[in-house]
């Protein structure tokens, strides 16, 4: 468990260049389903999901 490399392969971060994007918060927002209910706040929201990382978020209209 101790020899652990340090270092990643430079190819990950390439491939996960999005995922930073993502990290510092810009995500790729795609509405997810149209409408919704809020219950709690009464009031109608629409739910976005990021097509990177899949983090979803709601938005109240
Ligand atoms: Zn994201």
């Amino acid at each position: 468990m101790a020899d652990i490399i340090p270092f990643k392969k430079p190819r990950l971060s390439v491939r996960h260049k999005g995922k930073t994007l993502c990290s510092n918060g810009f995500h790729k927002w795609i509405e997810d389903k149209k409408t919704g209910f809020d219950v709690k706040k009464g009031k109608l929201i629409t739910q976005y999901k990021c097509t990177r990382c899949g983090k979803t978020r709601v938005k109240s209209t």
